[in-house]
């Protein structure tokens, strides 16, 4: 879409400089996880600029040259790698493999979502050779001009169709672009230019993630060959199962079981948080669902403004095992009058609640 509607192709034409902003924001999306996420729940203002919380605006048109960085190339500005035809030789020496993408897991607790975290996470990865400074070659000797490309990079390769000749350019084969050859390779890295190694990386972990998003973390990934630019790191989320809470979006929910006569009487608990314990009032005549709402007790939106609440489900616990004595008392309240149900338009069943607790 974008070599369609590149401006240098359409000069002077409206929508074809629209079409082609249309394609800059979505490459855009799609090459940045966190954005991608946002779009895929928040849809387009998300990512935009038009909702509340996101920085920029519109995107002038050196923003949308510079989104498209690794598709037209990042050398040679936006007619890089991906148009191909041209003088080849403007590029000497400026391409270069790019390093592959590493992916890694990284797991979290509800706590960590909460709060943010700082992950210091060991990974194989390859690195710029530092025997030969990621050239491949055994020293400034062994290192030729490439003799199929004459130190362009590249090759033009002239064809016969039915449409008459055509001509179009190619990354050199002998040299994959380097535009130099080496008669003599490095003995650390057998003429890689790379080699494996163990990093520990920093990896800042924002407020509020959810479990299957990515993040993604530019040049931080396997280097690159001939010079080329280092490949990404892609974290994946994954979130640790709680033995206390279960989470929905922002709000998480907790499961508190009180007794019957706590129930019938009112009773204060403590119950667990993201932050600690605190003290919650079970008024008198609390039905079984009742939800207790504490608000801003949830998790924070992954767009920094906002948090979600912790919900109390209210469980009465139903006793498994009696003495004699407790079923005596039971047995004595079985029939009295107060204990007959009369449920009212207060008293929420459970359709009533699922509404309430998703509103
Ligand atoms: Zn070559
Ligand atoms: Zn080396």
């Amino acid at each position: 879409m974008a070599m369609k509607y590149h401006p240098d192709r359409n000069p002077g034409d409206k929508a074809a400089e629209d079409k082609f902003k249309e394609a800059a924001e979505a490459y855009e999306v799609l090459s940045d996880a966190d954005k991608r996420a946002r779009y895929d729940r928040y849809g387009h203002d998300a990512v935009s600029g038009n909702a509340r919380g996101f920085q920029g605006g519109g995107m002038n048109m050196d923003d949308i040259f510079s989104q498209f960085g690794d598709v037209f190339g990042d050398e040679g500005g936006p007619f890089g790698s991906f148009f191909g035809g041209g003088g080849g030789g403007r590029r000497t020496g400026q391409t270069g493999q790019k390093g592959t993408n590493l992916r890694i897991k990284v797991s979290l607790s509800l706590e960590e979502i909460a709060t943010g975290v700082n992950k210091k996470i060991k990974v194989k990865k390859q690195v710029k050779c530092h025997n030969c400074a990621g050239t491949g070659a055994k020293d400034a000797n062994s290192v030729k001009t490439c003799g199929t490309c004459q130190g362009s990079g590249y090759v033009r390769q002239v064809r016969n169709t039915f449409l008459g000749q055509m001509q179009t350019t190619a990354v050199c084969p002998t040299c994959h672009g380097a535009g130099k050859s080496i008669t003599a390779h490095c003995h650390v890295c057998k003429g890689e230019g790379v080699t494996h190694e163990s990093e520990t990386i920093d990896i800042d972990i924002p407020v509020g993630v959810e479990g299957g998003m990515q993040l993604s973390m530019r040049g931080k990934g396997n280097a690159g060959k001939n010079g080329g630019p280092a490949g990404d790191l892609l974290i994946t989320i994954e979130e640790l199962p709680h033995e206390q809470f279960t989470r929905d979006g922002m709000n998480i929910i907790h499961d508190l079981y009180i007794n019957f006569a706590d129930a019938a009487l009112g009773t204060s608990v403590e119950v667990p948080t993201l932050e600690g314990r605190v003290k919650v009032k079970i008024p008198a005549a609390t039905q079984a669902g009742k939800i207790l709402r504490l608000k801003g007790k949830g998790l924070p939106s992954v767009q920094e403004y906002g948090r979600g609440d912790q919900l109390i489900n209210i469980n009465i616990w139903t006793p498994r095992d009696l003495t004699a004595e407790e079923k005596a008392i039971l047995e004595k309240l079985r029939s009295a009058p107060n204990f007959q149900p009369k449920p009212t338009k207060e008293d929420k069943g459970f359709f009533e609640r699922m509404k309430e607790m998703f509103q």
